[in-house]
């Protein structure tokens, strides 16, 4: 099934007023009207100032992460109906970088999509395994468990988030998966969805780990890779254009 892809710029801990306002002034000059999806997820404290800038443009505004809980007692949390008053779109949940430094689980994981998709946000589920799991012939096992408990605790909702497969080996190393070896992983998690939810084909499942400007077509042009998730190449505007233009 051929869907519309989504280009989605994680932009991590990076950034300022000042370098977020030059990035997105030098997008919005480039972008026209894009043939996908965009979404760049700026650090959380800037929602309030990436939603003026993107105000009536092409571009969605998308967070980084979103509190396990509604409201309450929860020092330092952000919750989904709080980032859905800034207008945010879409939330990266199980990033490997929290599932490592933050001992993120699969269940918080599965807690956080929920709480994304109560909201009406649009929940970005990341999985993959680490170069060890790879090397040990585990990358199947570990990306079902993950996308597993995501799909026992949002059942038929599950066909309304987006998953991305991020090889741990791949982020930010400059190692990026072949487009085989992304297809086969990508075509696992299809047939896992399928197995869950009858409208399994409308799932977007974006690649990501050092995709770039000079990758990405190959990479997109897989037939189960309906994007891609960008971390260090949407820090820069015509990197990521590229990278946009070619999931045309
Ligand atoms: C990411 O952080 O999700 C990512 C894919 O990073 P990079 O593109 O830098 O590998």
């Amino acid at each position: 099934m051929s869907k519309r892809k989504l280009i989605a710029g994680n932009w991590k801990m990076n950034g300022n007023l000042a370098a977020n306002e030059a990035l997105v002034k030098e997008l919005l000059a480039g972008i026209g009207q894009p043939a996908c999806d965009v979404v760049v997820c700026p650090p959380g404290v800037y929602v309030a100032q990436l939603q003026g800038l993107l105000a009536g443009s092409p571009i969605e505004l998308g967070v980084q992460n979103v509190s396990t809980h509604e409201n309450g007692p929860f020092t330092g949390d952000v919750s989904a109906d709080m980032l859905k008053d800034f207008g945010v779109r879409y939330a990266i949940v199980g990033h490997s970088e929290r599932r490592q430094h933050q001992a993120e689980s699969d269940v918080h994981v599965a807690i956080k999509a929920k709480r994304a998709l109560a909201a009406g946000i649009t929940p970005i589920v990341c999985v993959g395994e680490t170069l060890r799991e790879r090397e040990e012939g585990m990358t199947e096992f570990i990306v079902k468990r993950q996308l597993a408990a995501v799909i026992h605790l949002n059942g038929h909702c599950t066909s309304e988030i987006v998953v991305a497969y991020e090889p741990v080996w791949a982020i930010g190393t400059g190692k990026t998966a072949t487009p085989e070896q992304a297809q086969s992983v990508h075509a696992v998690l299809r047939a896992q969805l399928r197995a869950a939810t009858e409208q399994a084909d409308r799932v977007r499942i974006l690649y990501g780990g050092s995709m770039n400007a000079g990758n990405a077509a190959e990479l997109l042009a897989q037939p189960d890779i309906d994007g891609g998730l960008i971390g260090g190449a949407a820090l820069k505007a015509p990197d990521f254009l590229k990278i946009i233009g070619a999931a045309a």
